[in-house]
């Protein structure tokens, strides 16, 4: 998504309402398979040599349920709120340089969404995620597998996948 700063500076401040896709947050969480339409509604003010830009979005999120698997759809609602100067002098981590003419707010927005989706995403409260010994989706059926009998050489990997479910 990206602002014209001259006509921010010249009307001082500027509206926007802009629907986006924002692709690199699926290609780099492993929690979520999909992000929709990134709606994002706000201001741009400019208050010499600040440039400030304040803005709500909103989106659906697809998870990947971490104990079953399950695909899930999840809306996101969150704010994004940078602050921008054109004084090489105040620039800092806080603060970042604006550029000269085209302000692009897409890793503004990525970051935003990044702070602000489910770590560890639950397709419900209750998931029983999936069986240690079949893989099946406990949510779904009832296998007759015996978890407690567990051969020794795989009673390792058995616990890794115990200590997974009881978070
Ligand atoms: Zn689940
Ligand atoms: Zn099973």
């Amino acid at each position: 998504m990206q602002l014209n700063i001259k006509s921010i500076k010249r009307e001082g401040q500027l509206e926007f309402d802009e629907t986006v896709r924002l692709p690199r947050i699926a290609r780099e969480d492993v929690d979520i398979a999909d992000v929709g339409p990134v709606h994002v509604k706000g201001t741009a003010t400019w208050a010499d040599p600040l440039l400030m830009v304040e803005g709500e979005i909103n989106t659906m999120i697809t998870y990947i349920c971490s104990r079953c698997l399950t695909h899930f759809d999840r809306p996101l609602t969150t704010s994004v709120s940078v602050t921008y100067t054109t004084d090489d002098v105040q620039a800092d981590d806080e603060i970042k340089r604006a550029p000269d003419d085209v302000l692009d707010l897409t890793s503004d927005l990525e970051e935003s969404i990044f702070l602000a989706v489910d770590d560890k995403p639950l397709c419900r409260k209750d998931c029983k995620g999936l069986c240690p010994e079949c893989g099946g989706n406990r949510n779904e059926q009832t296998c007759s597998c015996d978890t407690r009998k567990v051969d020794p050489r795989l009673a390792a990997l058995k616990d890794l996948l115990s200590d997974d479910d009881s978070e």
